[in-house]
């Protein structure tokens, strides 16, 4: 039987590469939504499972079949909802591998080699990044996880300064914490708040500017309010809707004069720091105490994958570090589990090392310029539309658009409606993917840009289906 097995593994791997590559190769023919519905998908995936198993290659043949067409197009070139990026080709081999090679990184006695590769890619980021080089980080699985890891530190360092343990009193009886973000803040943060203690609450939401950043005067009258409590100011690069950032040369010397510690959700955005072009975007940015971002968006790489980084190093590690007697203390190589929520652990590092390695400095620019152009292209091509009204211009990759009911007197609410039949067009049409997000109180379509794969052709095929939708609905 173990021999059967060890024997198959040629055949059932070989087989995943091969059908793994005809759907990547197949992405420009197949519609780019899921197709399948709720109904069919439950008929092929839910089985009775059997007291017998099956031979490995049995299993995936058939699992692939079972998920034919409930698969979204995500590694496609137009797929544009959400913020998602695709995979890189030397990224989604060294994804394999990292399953293949079955390292666990929590230590490094239990992986040299994992534990080497996120020490070399941290200081790689924090350089690309432009982030200070003494900050710590941390390889979690997406950039909800790099909010707890970076909060985690914030929490131990501004509840220290004020005398109290966290690490071993925990939050009962503890000075309150306030967490002071605009109302456009991802949802994230609420649960990283959450999950850490503080509650929603603790959250000070203020209201942007009409360029959708935190106004300067605003934030300090705020933090005057209640000078004195341990405060987090929580800045944005790159807001999920509008890709807007806050000025961070003029808001985080405010936080700083109050004290507060000052997190940065950079979650595609910080990216946008690495090209000349959008450089000016971030200025500043590196003033800040902590940081987070994904390497699974603008970067390319496989799900899943975020980073976190911290200014004091000190904070991040008692937060998260833990001892254990088969645990060996070593202050000179990296053991992963010091500075990570979790213990077993994927091997990350492998991936986006893989991913910074095939593009090089210039291609990481060349990728996110590349992107914005298309994102801006696809927003001005859609305003030469009937009944299309532009809501936001990207400043990077990220636009807004709406679709108008043309009847007279329609109201928001028709071209609501409107909007979301336009989409489920769109997308009905295979050509191309969209979703509705709602901004400033308006249904709108995002048109999202982050995937290496995209070209102008998929630009025209998208710009034809959405012409196609609007005549034809
Ligand atoms: C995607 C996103 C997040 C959440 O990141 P995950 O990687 O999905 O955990 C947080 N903030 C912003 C601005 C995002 O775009």
């Amino acid at each position: 039987m173990v021999e059967d097995r060890v024997h198959s593994i040629d055949a059932t791997l070989s087989l995943a590469a091969a059908r793994a590559t005809q759907f990547l190769n197949g992405l420009d023919e197949r519609p780019v939504g899921a197709t399948a519905d709720v109904a069919k998908l439950r008929t092929r995936l839910n089985r009775p499972l059997k007291d017998k198993g099956l031979p490995a290659e049995t299993v995936v043949d058939g699992l692939i079949d079972a998920v034919e067409n409930g698969l979204q197009g995500m590694p496609s070139g137009r797929f544009f909802a959400w913020v998602i990026g695709g995979a890189l080709p030397s990224a989604l081999a060294a994804d394999w591998l990292t399953s293949a090679w079955g390292q666990n990184a929590a230590l490094y006695a239990c992986s040299p080699a994992a534990s080497i590769v996120e020490d070399v890619v941290g200081t790689w980021l924090k350089d690309l990044l432009r982030l200070p080089l003494e900050a710590s980080f941390a390889f979690v699985t997406g950039c909800q996880m790099a909010h707890v890891t970076c909060l985690a530190a914030a929490r131990n360092a501004l509840l220290k300064s004020r005398g109290w343990n966290v690490e071993e009193r925990g939050l009962y009886g503890a000075p309150s914490i306030r967490v002071v973000s605009s109302d456009r803040k991802h949802a994230s943060i609420e649960k990283a708040v959450r999950l850490l203690g503080f509650g929603t609450q603790s959250l000070s939401l203020l209201s942007p500017d009409g360029t959708e950043t935190l106004e300067p005067q605003a934030l300090e009258e705020t933090l005057k309010r209640c000078a004195g409590m341990p405060t987090i100011v929580l800045l944005q690069a790159g807001d999920i809707n509008t890709g807007a950032f806050d000025s961070f040369s003029s808001l985080i010397p405010i936080a700083k004069r109050y004290d507060a510690w000052v997190h940065v959700d950079g979650a595609f955005g910080l990216w946008a720091g690495v090209s000349p072009k959008y450089r000016h975007l971030t200025y500043g940015v590196e003033a800040a105490d902590s940081w987070t971002t994904d390497g699974h968006k603008w970067l390319n790489v496989p799900f899943d994958c975020g980073y976190a980084f911290v200014r004091d190093a000190k904070a991040h590690r008692s937060a998260l570090s833990v001892s254990a007697p088969y645990i060996a203390a070593n202050d000179e190589l990296r053991d992963e589990i010091d500075w990570n929520p979790e213990w077993s652990r994927r091997a990350r590092g492998f991936a986006t090392y893989a991913a910074l390695m095939e593009l090089g400095r210039n291609g990481v620019t060349d990728l996110i310029e590349r992107t914005c152009r298309f994102a801006a292209q696809i927003v001005h091509g859609l305003e030469t539309l009937p009944g299309v009204e532009v809501l936001w211009r990207p400043i990077i990759n990220q636009g807004l658009v709406r679709f108008l009911d043309a009847r007279s007197g329609a109201t928001d609410a028709d071209h609501d409606r409107r909007t979301e039949e336009i989409i489920r067009a769109v997308v009905a049409s295979g050509e191309a993917f969209f979703a509705a997000t709602t901004w400033r109180g308006k249904r709108a379509m995002r048109v999202s840009v982050l995937n290496w794969r995209t070209t102008e052709n998929d630009v025209r095929r998208t710009l034809a289906a959405a012409a196609n939708a609007l005549k034809s609905t």
